[in-house]
């Protein structure tokens, strides 16, 4: 049974792997066999030193991911260091919290075209990268796009935020219609909250951190290590029949 999770020789690319969420997911992907590629702004140290310690490879791929301009530059020079690209996490996302009714341009730009403009486009060319080895037999290649519970809900004054994590299930959607067939598996992962920067002003505000604990059955903020297990099943033969999913991993937050 463990063999229809073991990812051993896999190459997986996970862009923010350098701390929080992508980091949890690196290191999880690595335990079940994977090198790892992990790409973003700040060189990726500790991931590298925790994946190197557990016998897998970690290469730091420096790419500024707000445009789509290093995306093709970057997925060449990962094939050309591991021969292979198995796995794609789209993980590198930011947030701007302002009230919707002066939410600004600059806010809303940034924050699309990093967590929606260039996921697409990064998925495309890794995509087209696994429509070249991948078919209905052997191994499949594997997409996730870490998704969000404002993939779900509206949240309140990350107006750009939702509508790039809803857009994000949308895509998922769509990309695992067109790229099945063609030996892709495309899901999402929707984190609940965890405790990471991209959280850290609500957890330091007490009202805010109280109704979220309120809300959460597990009654605790997530953990980075909370994702790592669905994106090592996502990732995973035993996932091949799983297609444009959006997995919660959320405490129990949307069954309230
Ligand atoms: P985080 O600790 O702030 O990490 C964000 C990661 O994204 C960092 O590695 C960062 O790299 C990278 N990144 C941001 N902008 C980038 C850019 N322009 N180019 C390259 N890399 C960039 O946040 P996190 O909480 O782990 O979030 C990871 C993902 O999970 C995001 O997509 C987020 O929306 C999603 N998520 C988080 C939560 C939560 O509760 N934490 C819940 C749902 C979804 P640098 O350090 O180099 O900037």
């Amino acid at each position: 049974m463990m063999s229809q999770f073991d990812l051993s020789g896999r190459v997986a690319l996970v862009t923010g792997a350098n701390t929080g969420i992508g980091q949890g997911i690196a290191c999880a992907l690595a335990e079940a066999g994977a090198n790892i590629a992990a790409v973003g702004r700040s060189e990726a140290s500790r991931t590298i030193e925790i994946v190197q310690a557990l016998g897998r490879r970690c290469v730091s791929f420096n790419a500024d991911l707000s445009s789509t301009a290093p995306v093709q530059s970057l997925v060449d020079h990962i094939i050309a260091t591991f021969g292979r690209i198995d796995i794609l996490v789209n993980n590198a996302g930011i947030i701007r919290r302002a009230d919707a009714l002066t939410f600004s341009e600059e806010d809303w730009d940034a924050v699309l075209d990093t967590n929606l403009k260039t996921v697409f486009f990064l998925c495309q060319a890794v995509a087209k990268h696994m429509v070249g080895w991948s078919n209905q037999y052997g191994p499949r290649g594997k997409i996730i796009n870490i998704a969000s519970m404002l993939t779900f809900q509206g949240g309140i004054r990350v107006p750009s935020y939702t509508a790039s994590k809803s857009g994000i299930g949308g895509l998922t959607k769509l990309m695992a219609n067109e790229w099945a067939e063609k030996g892709i598996n495309v899901n999402a992962i929707a984190p609940g909250y965890i405790a990471t920067s991209n959280t850290a002003a609500l957890r330091e505000d007490a009202t805010r951190n109280r109704q979220i604990l309120d809300r959460i059955p597990e009654r605790r903020w997530g953990l980075p290590t909370d994702i790592g297990g669905a994106a090592v099943f996502l990732a995973s033969p035993a996932a091949d029949y799983v297609q444009g999913h959006i997995l919660a991993v959320d405490g129990g937050w949307l069954a309230r």
